[in-house]
């Protein structure tokens, strides 16, 4: 990666990053429509490029199997999670991605902590894990609807009025743990306007193929938007972290919301800048010797390692072309 692409990549997310320790307020501090001055065509052949450059890194992490990123997407309903997912990943090896969408909690999940099926989906070394919602909903909807802290039969120690400030201390720790551990922490949050999300609610109600994408819980959420943007600002000022930092994406143009996950995404495997293994000199040799054994193998008339011909013949023909253009 050439350092003045990386550094472009950092400058164009930097707005988007929320400084540790700072204060947030949602509406007062990032704009859903904020686009960069660009404009949609631009960003049809930069999100190419993009998933490209994902794609590549994503085979390099695997390969050095030493580092993990779990990727956090938050977002108010029709935030575009899932656009996002699909869009950001598209080129990536399926292989080496999982995603995990996390729903109300089961009753098994309920009678566990409340980071346990969180982290039975963290991804391995080589992995790239992508939580559809997150732990974060542990301070968002359970903050927002109490009963759901309820029904995780919580001690009474451990479910006080200092609760949120308790789990904004454990998450940051944890996060800090993985990090620590070779497990990057990405964050994003997909900030939607309360207009925009009217438009696609409804379009969800006018369109029958995506009458199943809209619940009438939907519009009950959407009554407690004041409550969401509240409990968001306070989780991006309490949770933004040095290991872990929060990233506001704006959401209201679905195109500007995929090429800010992509580049963030990029920005952080260049930061691990996980590197093919190096074969030490006894496996260099071993596979010098395997090579010698499948060369005496070639039948009458082939030639003995087709590979190195092929290559070599390809040189060969980028050289004159090369030539005859000087
Ligand atoms: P969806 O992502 O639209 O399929 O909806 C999943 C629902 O599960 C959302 O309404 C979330 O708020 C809810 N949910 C996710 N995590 C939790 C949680 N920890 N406690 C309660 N509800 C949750
Ligand atoms: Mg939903």
């Amino acid at each position: 990666m050439s350092d003045d692409r990386a550094e472009r990549i950092a400058e164009f997310i930097r707005p988007l990053r929320v400084k540790p320790g700072s204060e947030v307020r949602l509406d007062r501090d990032f704009d859903p429509r904020y686009r960069a001055g660009m404009q949609k065509q631009d960003g049809v052949e930069l999100l190419r490029t993009g998933v490209t450059l994902l794609a590549e890194y994503q085979e390099r992490l695997a390969a050095a199997d030493s580092h993990g990123v779990v990727l956090c997407l938050q977002a108010l309903d029709a935030g575009g999670k899932d656009g996002t997912i699909r869009h950001v990943m598209s080129g990536v090896n399926p292989q080496g991605v999982r995603v995990s969408s996390f729903k109300v909690p089961s009753a098994e999940e309920l009678d566990h902590d409340y980071l346990w099926r969180y982290a039975r989906r963290l991804p391995e070394r080589g992995e790239i894990a992508i939580f559809n919602r997150s732990h974060y909903e542990e301070v968002l909807v359970v903050r927002v609807h109490p009963e759901n802290l309820v029904r995780q039969k919580l001690p009474a120690e451990a479910c006080g009025p200092e609760v949120w400030d308790q789990r904004y201390r454990q998450i940051n720790e944890w996060e800090r743990y993985l990090t620590d551990n070779g497990f990057k922490v990405v964050k994003i949050f997909l900030n939607l306007s309360k207009e925009e999300q009217r438009t696609r609610f409804l379009k969800r109600i006018d369109l029958p193929e995506k009458n199943w994408k809209f619940s009438a819980a939907d519009v009950r959420e959407r009554r407690r938007w004041d409550d969401y943007q509240v409990a968001f600002s306070e989780m991006l000022s309490a949770t933004s972290t040095k290991w872990a930092p929060w990233y506001v994406v704006p959401a209201d143009r679905k195109w500007f919301a995929r090429i800010c996950a992509a580049s963030i995404l990029a920005h952080t495997l260049i930061g691990i800048d996980p590197r093919y293994p190096d074969v030490g000199k006894e496996a260099r040799k071993e596979l010098l010797s395997a090579r010698r054994d499948l060369e005496r193998e070639a039948p009458e008339g082939a030639p003995a390692d087709p590979y190195a011909d092929g290559a070599r013949k390809k040189r060969k023909k980028k050289r004159k072309k090369e030539r005859e253009r000087d």
